[in-house]
């Protein structure tokens, strides 16, 4: 097989893994049992919110653990807007081609009194900072934009971005869940107030999450029931899903020196793929995530393209995993300024440190034999 769908899920490292394993065979106490066993369970989470927040340049107290990177979308968002109605600031700036996690927030408050001003991305698929600084207005209450975007991976000038929204005393929540493997965050200089981290995008397991919030941000709590994360998120613990993230978090500062190679990789796809003719590809194609090329073959669905390599072996996807299974065209592609028709004919291959150029090579000859096939 050959895997090109790590923007969907990434493989468990094996420092994760046995980390995981460990915490399932030896380590089931409840993490909020007063007794020693307990107590070992909550010092592996302790631990690994502490390897986190050096990862990030923030403080553990900052670091609370979730369910993945939809629950951190939800909670930042749901939690933040709860404290602005309060002050009467009812307006949220985002992006048109934002996660479907951030996406339906923000529609489930635009149901709910909130009017969403959606900043438009244009061809590059990066947002203008200036676009951003036109549209605060005196109800603003914050601002949520993705550190980089999960379809055609383009990376967000989130530094400046952060840098307007503090001057404007405005809180700025970023969905870091695609950047975190490879962009060095540093939140002591960064002034990004919440930060979404998602499991399985930095070879950890699925179902697991972090969100930052950083320390005096008044956020409403998520989940009602027990004290756990310091009473803002109920719930017993997935104390090996969070010592395995620990670990990947960790892991990502020396990973992400691979990112070259990865890059290499990918252009020699991008190459080819543009040699084709007929061919383009989606967004800057400088400012994105190494392993990202998001492409489009004229007149052919993408849909189609993806199941014909499947035969193959070859493993990419259409658009995000979780709008996969519905035949909408993607929400991204179209902010992009595509139309419905040319927005299906989108295929996401995400490239990892494990593919190779032969690789590479194989599945640009199948793609050419596809193209070949339907033209
Ligand atoms: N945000 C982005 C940018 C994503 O790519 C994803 C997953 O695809 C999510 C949020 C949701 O994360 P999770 O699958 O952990 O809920």
């Amino acid at each position: 097989m050959i895997y090109a769908d790590n923007a969907a899920a990434t493989k468990i490292s094996p420092s994760v893994l046995s980390a995981m394993l460990s915490v399932l065979d030896d380590d089931f106490g409840n993490p909020s049992a007063i007794h020693d066993f307990g107590g070992r369970a909550k010092r592996i989470i302790e631990e690994a919110r502490l390897r986190v927040a050096n990862v990030i340049g923030a403080s553990p107290r900052e670091i609370y653990f979730t369910s993945g990177g939809t629950e951190s979308d939800n909670w930042a968002i749901k939690g933040i807007a709860a404290m602005c109605r309060k002050k009467n600031k009812n307006h949220i700036i985002s992006t048109t081609f934002e996660h479907p996690a951030v996406l339906k927030s923000l529609e489930f408050l635009s149901r709910n009194q909130f009017e969403v001003t959606f900043l438009d991305v244009g061809s590059s698929g990066i947002i203008d900072p200036l676009k951003l600084r036109q549209a605060i207005c005196s109800g603003t209450g914050f601002v949520t934009i993705m550190f980089a975007n999960n379809e055609i991976g383009t990376i967000q000038p989130i530094a400046e971005l952060a840098e307007i929204c503090r001057k404007a005393d405005l809180i700025f929540h970023t969905d870091a869940v695609q950047a975190v493997s490879e962009i060095e965050i540093d939140l002591r200089t960064l002034p990004v107030d919440l930060l979404s981290i998602s499991g399985h995008k930095i070879h950890a397991a699925k179902g697991v999450g972090i969100l930052y919030i950083r320390e005096g941000v008044e956020i409403d709590k998520f989940m009602d029931g027990g004290d756990q994360e310091r009473g803002y998120r109920a719930g017993t613990e997935n104390t090996a899903a969070i010592a395995g993230i620990g670990i990947a978090m960790q892991n990502t500062v020396e990973t992400r020196k691979n990112k070259f190679n990865v890059t290499k990789i990918r252009n020699k796809f991008i190459d080819g793929i543009l040699s084709f003719g007929g061919a383009r590809v989606h967004g800057d194609i400088e400012r994105r995530l190494s392993g990202n090329a998001n492409i489009g073959f004229d007149k052919i669905d993408g849909e189609l393209v993806v199941l014909m390599l499947n035969r193959d072996g070859i493993y990419c996807s259409t658009g995000s995993a979780c709008s996969a299974g519905a035949v909408e065209a993607s929400h991204v592609i179209k902010a992009l300024g595509f139309d419905s028709i040319k927005a299906k004919e989108a295929i996401r291959f995400t490239f990892s440190e494990d593919n190779t150029i032969d690789e590479i090579d194989y599945i640009l000859q199948k793609l050419k034999e596809i193209l070949k096939s339907r033209r």
